[in-house]
């Protein structure tokens, strides 16, 4: 017998499969040729049943989804205080590649923005870690939470690092004040691969799930990531992790999230479920336009707002 969340995850897949607004991020030459039609959308509940509809198992560059586990892998290794020295724990306001720190610390408002992004992928592993074991550390995390070997896209991370300038920017201006030690430009390429690693709407609705489950992996029960990580992964989601669209979509759709410019879009709700959708055409904020909209139905549908009394 087919489950009902199967036959809803298609009705919702066949009610949006052919809206064909928004646009291709266009700064990343890999992103502007991807095909613009693609929707997948995977459901994973923390007790481990995984449902999808569409193109679920179409590969795409994790891009900014990778920013929270990047945050928990540096959260483990180092521990909060080192963390928090660093990267600050306050939504910015802005876009997510602005050039700005926080007046006095100068440390980035937080993870889920680039500058924190890229402050964080030093702190991984620890002091002395070669770029490479960085890299590493975080595809062994997140093959981990998906269940699969994941590996980087060499092309697109090669076209992103020959126009990396904005992001080398914040790197020069982040050593410059000591936020990160090692040399810019190999912070910046790590931080690069890390988001070219490939990933489908069925990894992304495991990884949510485990953040959803505190940590635990909804399959196989191993503890992946410490349960204060997931909650302060979780919580920094929740203020800042759907670019500047962060403050409308908790109250509209209220689904701790982080979204990337490739379409992924990540929800984890604690104790319940982990969503994955892939729709590449973005939204004015950078944001999945499709990807939004799955999530608001299924917040609707299936009553998943996390302020929601009942
Ligand atoms: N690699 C992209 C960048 O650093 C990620 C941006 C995003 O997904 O928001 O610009």
């Amino acid at each position: 017998m087919r489950h009902p969340i199967q036959d809803y995850l298609r009705s919702l897949h066949d009610s949006l499969r052919d809206s064909n607004e928004g646009e291709l991020a266009q700064y990343i030459p890999t992103l502007a040729t991807a095909d613009p039609d693609r929707l997948g959308i995977a459901l994973a509940t923390v007790t481990g049943h995984l449902y999808s509809a569409g193109d679920d198992e179409t590969e795409f560059t994790i891009q900014s989804v990778s920013k929270p586990f990047g945050y928990a892998a540096a959260l483990m290794d180092r521990g909060r205080a080192e963390v928090d020295a660093r990267v600050a724990l306050n939504p910015s306001g802005e876009a997510f590649n602005e050039l700005s720190l926080e007046a006095e610390s100068h440390r980035p408002d937080n993870a889920m923005i680039n500058a924190g992004a890229i402050a964080v992928h030093q702190l991984l592993v620890g002091p002395d870690a070669r770029p490479q074991e960085r890299i590493d550390r975080l595809v062994s995390l997140l093959s981990a939470l998906a269940g699969r070997p994941l590996r980087v896209d060499q092309e697109s991370y090669e076209a992103e690092l020959a126009t990396a300038d904005r992001n080398l920017s914040l790197g020069h201006m982040m050593r410059s004040h000591g936020i990160i030690q090692d040399r810019a430009e190999d912070v910046v390429a790590g931080y690069i691969a890390q988001c070219s690693v490939l990933v489908t709407a069925r990894d992304l609705a495991l990884m949510g799930a485990c953040l959803a489950a505190g940590g635990l992996h909804p399959l196989t029960g191993e503890r992946v990531i410490a349960a204060r990580v997931a909650r302060q992964v979780l919580s920094v989601m929740s203020s800042s992790g759907m670019y500047d669209d962060a403050g409308q979509w908790l109250v509209d759709v209220g689904i701790p999230a982080k979204s990337g410019v490739a379409g992924g879009v990540l929800g984890a709700l604690p104790g319940q479920v982990g969503i994955g959708v892939f729709s590449p055409r973005l939204d004015a904020h950078g944001s999945s336009l499709r990807g939004v909209r799955v999530c608001r139905r299924m917040s609707e549908d299936l009553n998943l707002h996390i302020m929601e009394a009942d």
